[in-house]
């Protein structure tokens, strides 16, 4: 807890990436400090899910989560999908993500059909197991919107992660169940269209994370991560490598564009993080939500 009291929850990391997996004990201390005390770890590819596992024994304010991102669709094996249903077996409080979309520069490289093979193989395992699931979206709003409307409704909810989709889109993703979920990508929105979309977002919907180590936000305040006795890990081309201890400074920079008090935001964001990560089975499911 920080010296101010405030409490949050990174709804969206990746502390299983190799660039930081080692540091991991050291990055959750910081962030714990830093008033960050649960973290949803997101795998990315079959590779990972094991990192992702097993932090999630060692830490229990790391939610689990297993995913095939869209960037690793073609890496993908033969038996990837009962490969994913075996760790929520061995995982049952695991939720799903990350998944997705992605028609971006990386994005494009990757047959489009194929991630959403993939993408709505993933969404229906979430809906059977009643998990919440963490969604991927880069240039490819109006499919994903397609696709909940034909594969839905998602009563566990999404997580649109780093969202950065229009203001007019909000409202429908919200009927679809989805969560709001802000990264320091939202600084590469220009402030006042952030400022237009952040307004439509219901506060019950509204979540912050770092998507660490990747989205290191350009924001004032914010460290990239250096582990002890080391000069800052570099990571090309930005040469940053965030941590989920710079959220504060997200949660600054929403709650001024919504002209709220950052507790405000920081209590409702937590509320909304727990309530989503509280599905039947999950670690927190015993636990009573705060007020
Ligand atoms: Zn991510």
């Amino acid at each position: 807890m920080n010296g101010t009291g405030i409490r949050l929850f990174d709804a969206h990391c990746h502390l299983q990436d190799p660039r930081i997996l080692s540091f991991a004990p050291e990055v959750i201390r910081k962030a714990q400090e830093a008033g960050i005390v649960r973290f949803a770890v997101n795998g990315v590819s079959e590779r990972d899910w094991n990192s992702v596992k097993q932090m999630a024994e060692q830490h229990t304010s790391v939610i689990p989560c297993f995913g095939l991102h869209p960037w690793y669709v073609q890496e993908r094996s033969t038996s990837w999908l009962s490969s994913m249903r075996e760790f929520f077996k061995a995982v049952p409080y695991a939720a799903v993500g990350e998944i997705g979309l992605d028609k971006g520069s990386h994005g494009r490289k990757i047959e489009f059909m194929e991630q959403v093979e993939v993408f709505i193989q993933q969404l229906k395992l979430a809906k059977d197991l009643e998990r919440p699931a963490s969604v991927h979206c880069v240039r490819a709003y109006g499919d994903l919107l397609e696709i909940l409307q034909s594969e839905g409704p998602f009563p566990a909810g999404l997580i649109l992660h780093s969202y950065l989709g229009s203001a007019e889109m909000v409202s429908a993703f919200t009927k679809h169940g989805a969560y709001f979920s802000f990264s320091g990508f939202l600084t590469s929105m220009k402030p006042q269209k952030a400022k237009k979309m952040l307004k439509m977002v219901p506060l019950d919907r509204l979540l912050l994370e770092s998507d660490a180590p990747d989205g290191f936000p350009c924001l004032e305040g914010c460290s990239s991560f250096c582990a002890p006795g080391e000069e800052s890990i570099t990571q090309e081309p930005t040469g940053k490598l965030n941590h989920p201890a710079n959220i504060p400074s997200i949660l600054s920079y929403v709650a001024m564009l919504l002209e709220m008090p950052e507790e405000e935001l920081a209590q409702a964001s937590y509320r909304n993080a727990m309530r989503i990560f509280s599905y039947p089975g999950s670690k927190f499911s015993e636990e009573v939500l705060p007020l």
